[in-house]
């Protein structure tokens, strides 16, 4: 008789859950197929913060203790340089003490699930807002836990009065975590100070016993314009329940190295850091070398950087990232202007990877987005995401927004503006009757 595998009960729950993430194989896959511009997945088309790669291929070919495992809760070298690197970008704020209260990771994406693993029992309630990084719902579930999820309305996807109003009322005594993410995926938005503080007064008010916040801030140094990145974790009372994630996929444009952190109280840590011990022991030693040496090439003073090279890339802190996030912000201009050209809503953003645009009034009512995604690979060529994975709702709904990753080189993104200026939407729907 043949075996019959048997999964765990969370298992097969995710298993029947997962059907959304399919249209984002199927619109990849299509997107390979006919060799779209490929603006559907949020990676990096270009190679990551030297400095980093330099430093990691030199431990992995000269530097045997290098390619070993290192303490469960990072490298002491990276850890130094994590929390030197907050001290300087955030000269106002409390250190964060190398060795308690800084965790090295093996990625943003296990500092979520071990969070979730160690924090959350059978039952309890985590909040998270809509669209959200689909990550989340899965790493909430598998850990027992009930997500509850708050609607962030567009254009602008503030957490505002009605929001943070739904917040205060979804809280209940099971509520263990809430989930707060700027600058956001996919919305790019980058939350005020104001609506941090508002954000504030809800985890607060759930008393001693009450909520963490898991503030995933991985994009935090990708800011356009004047948008300022306000660390939820600096507030008043707010630091003892804050648990900070960071990334080098996104701060360093290395999301293949897989080497994240978490910023937090030594206590609150400890059992994080314990799940992290067990499923993965530690992160990859020669790469969390090179984060530390990118660290270390980040946040100088304002005059060394503009030595450096180019001042106008410098941003606050003296830190350019090698001129990512100028990359970005201008990527985003571009492709803002050809997709209102083509005849879509662009939703603003203050910062982060994506572009969020509504295809409500330029296609045919019944068209939600995933149909879209697939057409404008089809007539343009260029390939987004759709959205409705990244809400919770369940049954057949029209959702009309499509994200665009703008983190791709300047060239990339002209090849697609110029693609979408051929023809209107308006034009292509005129054309095919
Ligand atoms: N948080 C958000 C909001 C993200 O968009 C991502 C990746 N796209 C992550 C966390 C996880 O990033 P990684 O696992 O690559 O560190």
């Amino acid at each position: 008789m043949a075996f019959v595998p048997q999964h765990s009960l969370r298992a097969q729950e995710e298993l029947k859950q997962s059907g959304g993430a399919s249209i984002w194989a199927q619109v990849t896959a299509m997107a390979v197929e006919r060799k779209a511009i490929n603006l559907g997945q949020g990676y990096p088309d270009f190679p990551g913060h030297s400095v980093a790669r330099e430093r990691a291929a030199k431990a992995i070919l000269d530097e045997p203790a290098l390619n070993q495992y290192t303490p469960i809760g990072g490298l002491p070298a990276l850890g130094g340089s994590i929390s030197a690197y907050y001290g300087r970008a955030y000269p106002a704020e409390q250190h964060y003490d190398a060795a308690s209260e800084v965790m090295v990771t093996a990625s943003g994406t296990e500092a979520l699930y071990v969070t979730m693993q160690a924090l959350i029992s059978p039952g309890d309630e985590v909040i998270l807002f809509e669209p959200y990084f689909p990550w989340y719902l899965p790493a909430i579930r598998l850990a027992g836990g009930t997500p509850v999820v708050i609607t962030l309305e567009p254009p602008r996807f503030a957490y505002d009065e009605p929001c943070l109003a739904r917040f205060a009322a979804a809280v209940t005594p099971r509520t263990r975590a809430v989930i707060m993410n700027t600058p956001h995926n996919p919305t790019g938005h980058v939350a005020t100070a104001a609506e941090l503080e508002a954000f504030a007064a809800v985890v607060r008010a759930s008393g001693p016993a009450g909520m963490v916040c898991i503030a995933d801030e991985v994009y935090e140094n990708i800011l356009f314009g004047d948008a300022v990145h306000t660390r939820i974790a600096a507030l008043p009372e707010m630091r003892e329940r804050t648990l900070c994630v960071g990334s080098a996929s996104k701060l360093f444009s290395l999301t293949g190295w897989r080497v994240g952190w978490i910023l937090g109280g030594a206590e609150l840590l400890k059992s994080i850091k314990m799940v992290h011990g067990y499923a993965i022991f530690c992160a990859p030693a020669p790469l969390q070398i090179g984060v530390a040496a990118a660290f270390d090439a980040e946040a100088q003073p304002p005059a060394a950087a503009a030595a450096d090279g180019d001042a106008a890339m410098a941003i606050a802190g003296g830190s350019n990232f090698e001129g990512v996030p100028a990359l970005l912000e201008r990527n985003f201009a571009a492709l803002a202007a050809a997709l209102s050209g083509f005849g879509l809503s662009v939703c603003d953003a203050d910062g982060g990877y994506f572009l969020v645009a509504d295809i409500a009034g330029a296609v045919p009512a019944s068209m939600g987005d995933s149909e879209f995604c697939k057409w404008l690979i089809d007539k343009a060529g260029v390939a987004c995401m759709p959205m409705n994975v990244f809400y919770s709702r369940e049954g057949p709904w029209r959702c009309t927004l499509v994200r665009f990753c703008v983190c791709k080189t300047a060239p990339l993104i002209d090849t697609a503006c110029e693609a979408l200026g051929r023809k209107t939407a308006a034009q292509h729907f005129a054309e095919s009757g």
